[in-house]
């Protein structure tokens, strides 16, 4: 097993924790050479481990020994990157999202055909254990089918950093984290998208979106609500699922959650009334205790290899690579779409 030498173009946030924490898991297959960084503070950090610190892209594109690069740079920067990446013979890893919009993917992609490299778009989010049991559940029916899920994050920090506030950088919160959510969504339901209707928030006053919310509607029934906020105080739930036979509701990343579901017991008394605020009701009221039954939540697995094992074995054997240009490109073309009906 010979690895991949890797060079890391933008060893911020997101590259230090490649090289520290993702790579590692794959010693045997990744290897990291060295960094590159346009700032000097972050090239000093990098040096203070046992890797080469390249003092210029080009001397990256030019190193023989190097055969992949990840790209964890803003957003704006990664066409003209991966360009150059696979115009001088490199396989390249690059971080969501992928581009600025389809148009620049496509122009990556054309450049990727030409010279038969790999690009591969590290949507490490497909791997997320909260993820993986909605997958469960969606496939093995523990609630029924599947026909409403809900997903959201929500946080009460703002908009993180300082490139993510400006659209020239691809800044906002749709292409940050909406592109996780929908990428998830479009790798569980399969099915073409029939209406998206969407709203965009601005309420911190920055020139890209603070949060949306948008609404899918899936040509086999399946509706999806997706929601991204950043000025959430209290937070709803990362997951609310409802299907035919139950509900299911995962808290968040902690996998805390349960799922209710209808007992199929014959007999059951009908709900009574309940006293709700100044009224009563009968329609909301809970069902009888016989009705239903609360479980806890399936376990989930990917049946699908680690991303960086995935990708050795793209590079060396030729596999299928588990996150596929075209489903990426289908987010890119679902996100433009997004941004279109909030202006409608
Ligand atoms: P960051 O600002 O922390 O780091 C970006 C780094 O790139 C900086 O150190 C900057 O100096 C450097 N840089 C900028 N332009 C460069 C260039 N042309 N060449 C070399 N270096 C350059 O940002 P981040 O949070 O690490 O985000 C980087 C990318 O990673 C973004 O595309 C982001 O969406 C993605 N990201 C992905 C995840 C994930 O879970 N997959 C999480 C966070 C960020």
């Amino acid at each position: 097993m010979t690895a991949i030498n890797f060079a890391v173009i933008g060893y911020g946030g997101m590259g230090s924790y490649h090289v520290h924490n993702i790579m590692p898991n794959e010693n045997e297959r990744i290897h990291v050479v060295g960094t590159y960084d346009i700032s000097g503070e972050r090239q000093k950090i990098s040096s203070q481990y046992n890797h080469k610190i390249y003092n210029t892209l080009e001397d990256v594109l030019t190193d023989e020994t190097i055969e992949a690069l990840l790209i964890a740079t803003p957003n704006d920067s990664h066409k003209e990157l991966a360009i150059q990446a696979l115009q001088a013979g490199k396989h390249v890893v690059c971080e969501k999202p992928v581009a600025m919009n389809v148009e620049e993917l496509d122009a990556i992609l054309k450049v990727a055909k030409e010279t038969g490299k790999i690009f591969m778009v590290h949507q490490n989010r497909r791997w997320d254990p909260d993820f993986l049991i909605t997958r469960e559940l969606y496939k093995n029916h523990q609630i029924g089918e599947l026909f409403q899920i809900e997903t959201r994050v929500q946080g009460a920090n703002g908009i993180p950093g300082d490139w993510r506030h400006e659209l020239k950088h691809g800044g906002g919160m749709l292409l940050d984290w909406g592109v996780h959510l929908l990428d998830q969504l479009l790798f569980l339901v399969d099915s073409r998208i029939e209406k998206v209707s969407a709203d965009l928030s601005y309420i911190l006053g920055d020139e890209v979106d603070d949060g949306f919310i948008t609404y899918i509607i899936f040509e086999n029934g399946v509706r999806a609500i997706v929601e991204v906020g950043t000025t959430n105080y209290t937070k709803l739930p990362r997951w609310y699922l409802k299907g035919t036979k139950g509900t299911a509701i995962i808290y968040d990343w902690d996998l805390t959650g349960e799922m209710v579901i209808e007992s199929g017991k014959q007999n059951i008394q009908a709900p009574r009334p309940v006293q709700a605020g100044v009224g009563l009701t009968k329609t909301m009221a809970p069902p009888s205790e016989e009705a239903t039954e609360t479980k806890n939540l399936p376990q989930g697995s990917a049946e699908y290899d680690p991303f960086y094992k995935n990708f050795y074995n793209v590079v060396r054997e030729q596999a299928e690579p588990v996150v596929k240009n075209e489903e990426v490109r289908q987010v890119m073309v679902l996100i433009e779409e997004i941004f279109k009906a909030a202006k409608r």
